[in-house]
């Protein structure tokens, strides 16, 4: 068994039900066991400005799966909610990035763990810190908030009270 960060985003439509059916789908799958959700929180958008707010949080899981098989099933479930619900309410998009994985390194043609950018984004930093204070980034050997003390401007990312009553 090994432990997973997956970090989840979502700047369309109805943010927090998409994040909320993704973690859904994760404790669905068999081999995945959701144990921990972070708060969600609004966060300023990065490489293009010019788009709505993401709505952020992290997921910690345990799962039997091997690394590219667990990107799979994250690929999966983003695929089945861009598809599902673009009809009725209109588009929306979910991003379910791998973190962490215990404290491996893994570089496949498809894979990149720890996340390449993971260290480098205050809207990953700060709820990852929240559910897994002690976890240490493998390559940095830092923890999420001694990385997000690094950042040279932090983006901002505001708690997001509405999760509280959907998660
Ligand atoms: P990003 O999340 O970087 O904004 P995308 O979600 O569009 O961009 O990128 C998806 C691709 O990134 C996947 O097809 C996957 O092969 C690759 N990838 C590499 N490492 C990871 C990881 N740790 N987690 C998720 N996707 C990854
Ligand atoms: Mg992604």
């Amino acid at each position: 068994m090994a432990i997973a960060h997956i970090g989840l985003g979502a700047n369309l439509g109805e943010r927090a039900e998409t994040i909320q059916a993704a973690i859904a789908a994760m404790r669905a799958h068999p081999a995945i066991t959701v144990q921990k959700v972070s708060s969600l929180y609004e966060t300023e958008p990065l490489e293009y400005p010019d788009q709505g707010w993401f709505l952020n949080g992290v997921a910690e899981i345990e799962t039997s799966l091997a690394p590219e098989a667990l990107l799979d099933v994250l690929l999966d479930i983003e695929h089945s909610l861009h598809r599902e619900r673009t009809i009725r309410f209109g588009p929306r998009t979910i991003d379910l990035d791998l973190l962490l994985l215990d404290n491996q390194t893994i570089t496949t043609g498809r894979l990149q763990v720890p996340h390449l950018r993971l260290h480098a984004r205050a809207f990953v930093l700060i709820p990852l810190g929240e559910i897994a204070p002690d976890a240490l980034h493998p390559v940095f050997q830092k923890t999420a908030a001694e990385l997000y003390d690094h950042l040279d401007r932090p983006t901002i990312v505001r708690r997001f009270e509405g999760a509280l009553a959907v998660l």
